[in-house]
């Protein structure tokens, strides 16, 4: 009888669902191992917005705004089963299921940050969390007690002080020298391109004022025409590379950090931006023991020059369905517009002689780069200024001129943050990807248009700019630089508003995404940018079980009260099937 009632019902299921697998069929396959019923599911399967933002019709949304197009998933060996309501879902059920009633949460497609330094990540959950301070003081004053529990003579790393808040009033060597005398001490910037020391940093570096400065890099002197212990830009260097490397261990252990903190704020992929030898290295064996918590895109470092000569003889992997895939490389074209190291066409506003940074002078092997593309990778190529993405795109498309099959292999601009109105256009027409972090806007806006003046911000950030001009996008957080919480990423993409709500209105609010737009950066388009359009990304049956749940409905929250997005929570994160983190 029962038999009987799951035949029908598989039948009646199998006519709706199109391709779902028959209920009777899973159970004689061991059943569905994960079952989540009761909850407010956005498949994202249905088409894409238009340019302005505006739901497709067949999108689930009315002039009642938003609801959700699914209530329960089901999910066997790693891949989604069936999608639809709870009483369907429930037919899958057999002994070993565990069922998750999940009371009404949301499930959007697993989350993709596709540009993260997760091994930065790592290293700053293990050093002084500098993140929040913002004065000198308080910063010399956490390494104070550090050096409490350090033995004299180590080296103690903060990390995270805001170079683009601080670059009228940065610090020196003075008071860190008082306060600590006895460590060596780096102080590492937000975004790496500013970094202030100690004599005893000073000293162990073997810095003096004759100390010849990379291209591209500044050394400050005091009055007294000795190194202040403050650099910048590839300056950096010099104090960082005094640094012992922290052994293997130390490294794995990081990268665990920061994955296991990606995955308890609900991603299930990332995207590391730039990988050496020895990253990579542990990333292989992490993968090969089956360690890695969440999947690891990886993109090699154009820096690292004997890795990339490897992986040309390897060539990219391409279907491959590990949990570590190795098919980009990721370039450095210019520095950062906070530190003034942007290449900018122009001068910028508040530096006059000043355009920035960028190209051979700047570290940026445009031979071998060119060399990868041809080789059939993807190339991610870090461009901040107008000038820095005008000629990247320039070198995009020469490669693309002596060699078309080159085109097809969706390259990315990781940043594309201040652009030409005349360059807006090229990213569609050449198939490039804007690789964009939302929060960026925010973090920067106190001080972007002090840098560029009020023409040149109107290319700034300007997501639906690229988005009208037919480029695609995905959205990300750069960390460590910036906060990767996921409500954060899209409060700021949906208001262009901080985390206080401000400007009232929004920062150059014409530039907003939709709450649909917001989500499919992270998820959908994320997945586009790194070929895995078809196997994640949205929620269907066949594809990867990767799924995120979380206790808020941002497309609710966006129309109705779109600073409560920001108090989101992460509920659960779901890999290949397998629950990777539970609240
Ligand atoms: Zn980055």
């Amino acid at each position: 009888m029962r038999r009987m009632k799951l035949i029908q019902l598989a039948i009646f299921l199998a006519m709706l669902a199109g391709c779902a697998k028959d209920p009777a069929d899973v159970s004689e396959a061991g059943g569905a191992n994960l079952i989540l019923t009761n909850a407010r599911v956005y498949t994202l399967n249905w088409d894409e917005p238009s340019t302005d933002g505006t739901p497709m019709a067949d999108a689930p949304h009315d002039g009642g705004g938003w609801h959700p197009d699914a209530e329960a998933v089901v999910m066997q060996g790693g891949e989604i089963l069936f999608v639809g309501t709870t009483r369907e879902a429930m037919e899958y059920r057999v002994e070993s299921s565990r069922v998750v009633d999940l009371a009404g949460a949301t499930v959007i497609p697993g989350l993709v940050d596709s540009h993260t330094h997760v091994f930065g990540l790592g290293a700053v959950l293990d050093q002084v969390n500098l993140f929040d301070v913002s004065t000198e003081e308080e910063a010399v004053a956490l390494i104070v007690e550090r050096a409490k529990t350090v033995p004299e003579g180590e080296w103690i790393v903060g990390r995270g002080w805001d170079e683009g808040a601080w670059a009228n009033r940065y610090p020196d060597k003075v008071l860190l020298t008082e306060a600590v005398p006895d460590h060596p001490v780096f102080m590492d910037s937000l975004h790496g391109f500013a970094g202030w020391g100690n004599q005893m940093a000073l000293d162990e570096a073997g810095i003096t004022a004759e100390t010849e400065v990379p291209v591209g890099g500044e050394m400050r002197l005091g009055a007294d025409g000795e190194p202040n212990g403050l650099f910048l830009n590839r300056g950096v260097q010099l104090l960082s590379s005094a640094i012992p490397e922290a052994s293997r261990e130390t490294l794995t252990n990081q990268l665990l950090l920061g994955l296991n903190q990606m995955a308890a704020d609900g991603y299930t992929t990332i995207h590391e931006a730039g990988v050496d030898s020895q990253g990579m290295s542990i990333l292989e064996e992490l993968e090969a023991k089956n360690r890695l918590p969440i999947r690891v895109y990886a993109m090699l470092s154009l820096r690292d020059e004997d890795l990339i000569h490897q992986w040309l003889e390897k060539g990219p992997d391409k279907d491959n369905d590990s949990m570590l895939v190795t098919r980009t490389v990721k370039a450095y074209y210019d520095g950062a517009l906070g530190s003034r190291g942007a290449r900018l066409l122009y001068d910028y506003a508040d530096q006059p002689g000043n355009r920035g940074v960028s190209g051979d002078g700047y570290g940026f092997n445009q031979a071998l780069n060119a060399e990868a593309m041809k080789a059939g990778f993807q190339v991610a190529i870090h461009a901040i200024g107008d000038a820095g993405n005008r000629e990247s795109l320039d070198i995009l498309e020469s490669v693309f001129k002596e060699d078309p099959s080159t085109a097809k292999n969706r390259h990315r601009i990781e940043h594309a943050q201040v652009m030409s109105p005349e360059d807006i256009p090229r990213l569609g027409q050449l198939g490039i990807i804007a690789s964009m972090e939302p929060p960026h806007a925010m973090e920067d806006k106190t001080w972007a248009e002090e840098r560029l003046g009020p023409e040149r911000i109107l290319g700034a950030y300007a997501w639906r700019s690229l988005r009208e001009a037919n480029a695609r996008l995905t959205f990300n957080s750069d960390n460590p630089g910036s906060d990767h919480n996921i409500f954060y990423g899209l409060h700021s993409a949906i208001t262009r508003q901080d985390k206080n709500q401000q400007p009232e209105g929004g920062w150059y609010a014409e530039q907003r995404m939709s709450s649909e737009e917001a989500v499919r950066g992270y998820t959908n388009w994320s997945a586009y940018a790194s070929f895995r359009e078809n196997d994640t990304g949205i929620i269907e049956e066949g594809r990867w079980a990767d799924l995120t749940v979380i206790d808020i409905d941002p497309f609710i929250l966006a129309d109705e009260s779109p600073g409560d997005i920001l108090s989101g929570r992460i509920l659960m994160t779901i890999v290949n099937g397998n629950i990777v983190y539970e609240r």
